[in-house]
C-alpha cells in the first residue's frame, strides 16, 4: 500500500528556501528521498514553493517571513491562519493516512483539535522548547498526535507532555552529504566561518571578540532579522533596530566588525556557500542556546570542515570532540581550540557526515516514524 503524507512546511518560507530557511531546508531535503522510497506527499506550503510533490495545498501565495517580526500573538495568527486552510483542505478527504507536521505552536493544537477523524500526526519539534512550554500546552489529540525530536538533547529538555508522546528522535541531514567521503579535498584557506542567524543563542557576538583577541581571519555569514544583506541592513536605518536580532547586531556584534579580520557577508546560499565553509579551516559555533538540531554543524562535516563548539544541545551527539572537531564547556577555551583544529582530518569529517547525515538515512528513519506512529493511532 502506497503511504500518503501531508508534509506541512507552514507559512513562512517557500520550499526549498531562497536562502536561510532551517524548517524548509529538511522538508526539501526529506521529501525526495521519501518519494524515492514510494511515499506520496502533498505538501502544505505557500504558492511560490517550487519543490516537486504529488499534490500542494497553499494558503498563502508567497512565504510570510516578514510577520515573523510582528507581535507574537500576531505570528500565531499567521500560523493559524496557514493551519485552518490546510484542515478546510483537507476536509472530506480520507486518503492522507499521516500528517507530518513542522509548524511549531499551531499546527499541533489545531490538529489536535480535529478530533478523532483526523489522521494520525507526528509533529517534528524543531526548536528549544524548554523556555516554551506553553507552546504545547494542548496536546489532547491523544494517541493520534505524536512528536520526534531532531536530537536527544532537545527531547531531554521538552517539557514532559512533549516527552509523553514522542517516538524518538531523527538527527538532521544534508545533501551535501551524499558521496561526501568520495569527494577530493579542498585547498583550505586561512578563514574560520560562522554559519547561521545572527542572533544571542548563536554566539556571533563572542565568536567574533575571540577573532580579535586570538587573531584569526572570521566570517560571519547569514541573516541579521530579515536582512540578508548588509547594504540592506544599512538602508533600513533606525526602524530595523526594532528587531532584537538587529539590535544583537548593532549592540554586540558590529562593534567587533572591523571588514578585515572579522567580516559579516550577509546570507550566503548555494555554491558560494558551500565554498566559503568548504575553504575554511574550521566551522566556529559559540553557542549559547541548547542546538537543538543543527543544520549547519553536520554541513560543514560533510564539507570536510572541522566543528569547533560549545558542547551545547545536539554538539556532542553530531560531532566527536577530538576526531570529527573539539568541544568544549568553557566558551572563552573556543579561540584556542580553532588554532588546534587544523591537526584534524577533513576525510575523517566526510566520512563521519556519508555515514550519519545523508536525506537517504533521515528518510528510512522516518518511514519507520510513520508506521509507529499509525500502530499507536489504530483502535487496539
Ligand atoms: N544558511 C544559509 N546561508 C546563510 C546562513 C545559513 O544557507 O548565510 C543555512 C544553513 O546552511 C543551514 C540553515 O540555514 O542549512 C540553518 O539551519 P541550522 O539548523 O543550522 O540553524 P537554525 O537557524 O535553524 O537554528
Amino acid at each position: 500500500m502506497t503511504l500518503t503524507v501531508l508534509m506541512n512546511a507552514g507559512p513562512w518560507l517557500s520550499v526549498p528556501p531562497p536562502g536561510y530557511g532551517g524548517i524548509e531546508n529538511v522538508v526539501a531535503t526529506l521529501v525526495p528521498e521519501l518519494r524515492r522510497l514510494g511515499v506520496r506527499v502533498v505538501l502544505a506550503s505557500v504558492e511560490s514553493s517550487t519543490l516537486p510533490v504529488d499534490e500542494r495545498i497553499s494558503v498563502f501565495p508567497d512565504g510570510q517571513f516578514h510577520a515573523l517580526q510582528r507581535p507574537y500573538n500576531e505570528v500565531c495568527g499567521v500560523a493559524q491562519a496557514h493551519l485552518h486552510g490546510v484542515v478546510r483542505a483537507l476536509h472530506g478527504r480520507d486518503d492522507i493516512d499521516l500528517v507530518h507536521d513542522h509548524v511549531e505552536a499551531a499546527g499541533l493544537a489545531t490538529l489536535a483539535a480535529m478530533g478523532p477523524d483526523a489522521p494520525p500526526a507526528l509533529h517534528t519539534l524543531h526548536w528549544d522548547l524548554a523556555k516554551h512550554p506553553e507552546l504545547y500546552g494542548n496536546l489532547d489529540g491523544g494517541d493520534r498526535v505524536r512528536v520526534n525530536g531532531v536530537s536527544a538533547a532537545q527531547l531531554a529538555r521538552a517539557p514532559r507532555a512533549l516527552q509523553e508522546h514522542s517516538v524518538g528522535h531523527v538527527h538532521l541531514s544534508t545533501p551535501l552529504a551524499v558521496g561526501a567521503d568520495r569527494r577530493p579535498p579542498v585547498a583550505k584557506g586561512e578563514h574560520v566561518v560562522i554559519l547561521g542567524r545572527i542572533n544571542p543563542g548563536k554566539g556571533q557576538d563572542l565568536g567574533a571578540r575571540l577573532a580579535r583577541q586570538v587573531g584569526f581571519p572570521l566570517v560571519l555569514a547569514g541573516p541579521v532579522g530579515p536582512y540578508h544583506r548588509p547594504e540592506d541592513l544599512a538602508a533600513a536605518g533606525d526602524e530595523a533596530r526594532q528587531n532584537p536580532d538587529v539590535r544583537f547586531f548593532y549592540d554586540h556584534v558590529a562593534p567587533h566588525v572591523d571588514g578585515d579580520l572579522v567580516r559579516w557577508v550577509g546570507t550566503v546560499a548555494g555554491q558560494e556557500r558551500d565554498d566559503l565553509v568548504a575553504g575554511a579551516r574550521a566551522s566556529l559555533f559559540p553557542l549559547r542556546w541548547e542546538e537543538p538540531g543543527g543544520t549547519a554543524v553536520v554541513e560543514s562535516l560533510a564539507l570536510g570542515t572541522p566543528v569547533v563548539a560549545t558542547a551545547r544541545g545536539c554538539l556532542p551527539e553530531l560531532v566527536e570532540h577530538g576526531r570529527t572537531g573539539l568541544l568544549t564547556g568553557d566558551e572563552e577555551e573556543l579561540g584556542e581550540l580553532v588554532l588546534a583544529a587544523g591537526l584534524l582530518e577533513e576525510d575523517e569529517c566526510r566520512r563521519e557526515a556519508a555515514a550519519r547525515f545523508t536525506p537517504e538515512l533521515m528518510a528510512q528513519r522516518y518511514v519507520e516514524l510513520y508506521e509507529r506512529v499509525r500502530e499507536l493511532a489504530a483502535p487496539s
